[in-house]
């Protein structure tokens, strides 16, 4: 059994997210999306939301679970039986940081691998961040999230 980890915010999920999820779980025979706490980022959603938004949204992709973590990466991975963690790559910006951050989870841990994934080219300029910014001055995205996530940010931006 292949365990595949895809870590990361999801402050909410996007459309990106979702593309590396669907093509991760067409490699692997079990993909976990690992929700992680993250207080350096101060997150809209708190990590329970962002677990229950992820859910709804990977409901029908039968071998993609969803789970929240706190806590070194590594040591998630191994508690959970996998070798490979995903990321997503977006554009030559996001490789600096992203580099850093797989060279040093192998010196954590040798045995686990980072594969990194590229978005359908549409989904290359998305992000949380843009999304929520969008969202705040009262943008269309309907495009670049799952409608659950579109009802959630509409939702939470009235009330914050
Ligand atoms: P983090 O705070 O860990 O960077 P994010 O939720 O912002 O978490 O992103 C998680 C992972 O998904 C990262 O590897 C990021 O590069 C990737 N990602 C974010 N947006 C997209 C997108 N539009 N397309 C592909 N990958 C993406």
């Amino acid at each position: 059994m292949r365990t595949a980890i895809y870590p990361g915010s999801f402050d909410p999920l996007t459309n990106g997210h979702l593309d590396v999820v669907q093509r991760a779980a067409k490699l692997f025979d079990r993909v976990i999306v690992a929700v992680a706490k993250n207080e350096s980022k101060h997150a809209l959603f708190s990590q329970a939301e962002r677990v229950t938004l992820v859910k709804k949204a990977v409901a029908g992709l039968p071998n993609v679970e969803t789970d929240s973590f706190d806590g070194l990466l590594v040591e998630y991975v191994a508690s959970k039986n996998a070798r490979a963690v995903v990321r997503g790559l977006r554009a030559v910006s996001d490789f600096e940081f992203e580099f850093q951050l797989a060279l040093m989870n192998r010196k954590l841990d040798e045995n686990i691998e980072t594969i990194f994934m590229m978005p359908k080219d549409t989904y290359t300029f998305l992000s949380s961040r843009i999304v929520k910014e969008i969202a705040r001055l009262g943008g269309d995205i309907s495009q670049f999230v799952p409608p659950n996530v579109q009802a959630a940010l509409v939702k939470k931006l009235k009330t914050s």
